[in-house]
């Protein structure tokens, strides 16, 4: 990636660490965002507020995930770097703590492979596939092996008791998918124990058709 890329690359990860912060997405100094550069990829520094971002201390590493310069990176870059390593199509890689998805993933009994019900068209198209991971302290080794042996079949996953990942073909289709993650799962503990109409499996095999995530 060019110099010209690579400096807009960062204004778009502070653009966007802004507004997820100022709507109440990344709670603390929680979330990740990263964006793939042609020689590595840019991403979020560790315990730092995606509010208020520097674009020249957001780290870079390289494809082995090798500091290269900027800040110390988050400590949960390695869940990014399997996403790149295992989807040539992802160019941006979104994690967040955001309350109902991190609610869904607490809950007991979860299918993982749907821990969300396909309530709208919106979540079937933006996310389509929603692969659940057990739970492990974050940063943990078994971690990035068991991302790694999903990632190729999912560009969403969430872990359990911790939150979502959300790989896009850019920051902006990264961040507009795990924000409908968000929603659907909101809307998922919303309904809990209303009569509801899941959309059905033929609607969302036409979804897939035409929008394939
Ligand atoms: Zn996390």
């Amino acid at each position: 990636m060019t110099g010209a890329s690579e400096s807009k690359a960062r204004e778009a990860i502070v653009e966007h660490g802004k507004s997820l912060h100022q709507r109440g997405f990344v709670p603390g100094s929680s979330g990740n965002i990263s964006v793939r550069l042609a020689d590595g990829f840019l991403v979020t520094p560790t315990r730092s507020c995606l509010g208020r971002l520097d674009p020249a201390r957001i780290a870079k590493l390289d494809l082995n995930g090798t500091h290269v310069s900027g800040d110390p990176a988050s400590k949960e870059a390695f869940l990014h770097a399997q996403m790149y390593s295992k989807r040539q199509d992802a160019n941006a890689v979104v994690h967040l703590h955001s309350t109902h998805a991190v609610a869904v993933s607490c809950l007991r009994d979860l299918s993982e492979e749907q821990p969300i019900r396909p309530l709208t068209p919106y979540f079937v198209m933006q996310i389509g596939r929603l692969k659940v991971l057990p739970y492990f302290p974050p940063g943990d080794e078994e971690l990035a092996h068991a991302v790694a042996a999903v990632a190729e079949d999912h560009h969403a996953i969430l872990l359990a008791n911790h939150g979502p990942v959300v790989a896009g073909s850019g920051l902006d289709a990264a961040v507009c998918a795990i924000e409908e993650l968000e929603e659907a799962a909101r809307l998922d503990l919303l309904l809990d124990g209303r009569s509801v109409n899941e959309l059905t499996a033929a609607q969302v095999a036409t979804l897939q058709k035409r929008f394939p995530s």
